[in-house]
Order: C-alpha cells, then sequence, then structure tokens
C-alpha cells in the first residue's frame, strides 16, 4: 500500500528536466529514423509494460510503415527505487518466429530487462530484434546488459526519473516530461 502523503511530498519535490515539447521533439527524430529503416520490414512492436506505454503510443502513431503491436511484461524494480529480480508476468500472444522485433522500453538503466527481453525475442525465433529506449540514463551498465538501444530519445543524468511512463510505486507515469526525484529527510 502506498502513503499518499509521501506520495504528494514527492510531487512537490520533483524537478523537470526535461519538457513535454523537448521529450515529443525526440519521439519525432525516432520516428523519423524507424519510418526509413523498416519501411519494408512489417515489424511487430514490443511494448515493454507498463513504462514504455506512453513512448509507444506516441511512437507508433508517428510511424507511417505497416507494423503489429504487442506487449510483454517484465518487472525489475517491484515499485521501488532500487531492487534487482527480475520477473515475468506476460509474454506476447503474436508469435516473434521470423519477425523484425522492435523493442520499445522506457529506459535504460543497468541494461539488464532490456538484454533479457533480446534473449526472450532470440529464442522465440524473431529474425532480427531492434531496441528503442525513451530515456539512456548516464548509469553504469551491469555486465550482460545492453550498452546501447539502437534507438534513443534522450540522454539524462543518473538520477531517478519519474514522468513521461517512468513511475515512483506506480505513480508520476502520467506526468507531462522527464522528472527527477529529489531526496527528502526520509531518504527518498
Ligand atoms: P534496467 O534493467 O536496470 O535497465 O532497468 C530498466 C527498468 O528499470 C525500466 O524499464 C524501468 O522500469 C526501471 N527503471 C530504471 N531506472 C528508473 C528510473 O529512474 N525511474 C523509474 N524506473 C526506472
Ligand atoms: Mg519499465
Amino acid at each position: 500500500m502506498f502513503n499518499l502523503s509521501e506520495i504528494k511530498k514527492i510531487q512537490d519535490h520533483i524537478v523537470c528536466l526535461h519538457s513535454k515539447e523537448e521529450v515529443e521533439a525526440v519521439i519525432d527524430k525516432v520516428a523519423a529514423e524507424m519510418n526509413e529503416k523498416f519501411a519494408d520490414e512489417a515489424p511487430l512492436f514490443l511494448c515493454v509494460m507498463n513504462g514504455a506505454v506512453i513512448f509507444m503510443g506516441q511512437l507508433i502513431s508517428r510511424l507511417t510503415f505497416p507494423l503489429q503491436i504487442d506487449y510483454i511484461h517484465t518487472s525489475r524494480y517491484r515499485g521501488t527505487m532500487t531492487g534487482s529480480d527480475l520477473r515475468w508476468i506476460s509474454e506476447p500472444t503474436i508469435s516473434l518466429k521470423d519477425r523484425t522485433i522492435v523493442v520499445i522500453e522506457d529506459i535504460l538503466d543497468s541494461g539488464v530487462t532490456l538484454a533479457a527481453i533480446l534473449e526472450y525475442c532470440r529464442q522465440h525465433g524473431a529474425k532480427a530484434v531492434y531496441t528503442a529506449a525513451l530515456v539512456d540514463k548516464d548509469h553504469p551498465r551491469a555486465e550482460g546488459g545492453v550498452e546501447k538501444a539502437d534507438f534513443t530519445g534522450l540522454y539524462v543524468e543518473n538520477k531517478f526519473l519519474v514522468g513521461y511512463g517512468l513511475d515512483y510505486q506506480e505513480f508520476f507515469r502520467n506526468l507531462p516530461g522527464i522528472y527527477a526525484v529529489q531526496k527528502t529527510e526520509n531518504g527518498r
């Protein structure tokens, strides 16, 4: 269960790093690159739930080539700011076999989540797998983690970020920009 007064306190102390306009401009840029790259591939876009849902929606509405969408749900942070366990919650229903897959992720942090999803796609027979991250966080990658997505929106400093799909305890995904959570007296 969450503590609403704590959530409100955090919201009062967040700092906007990238406005809605800036984020939309980088989504335009990623979409233009993809329109060039995937014109004849009929790719399957996999949304990494829940964080990528806003990026995915805004991105695909800018794409002009035939594509399909599905989603994959794996969780690493368990709604908190730290933690490392990876859990598989939901798998795609469309077959990945012989398909070009584009994995859409909210943020590249240690790179472990994307590495696990890439491995999943390959094991399920994907012909080619590409990755896109709205945010590349300046945080050391874990061993075996993905170093860099094929398509990156913003490069952001190593802070805990919320907004545009990114959450703290499942809150703040709706914020229209990328915000940093400031530390408060209880350590958050
Ligand atoms: P990675 O496996 O360490 O690259 O972490 C990727 C996942 O961790 C993302 O899909 C997010 O759900 C979560 N994550 C990493 N950094 C942040 C952050 O700054 N804010 C919110 N979620 C984050
Ligand atoms: Mg996520």
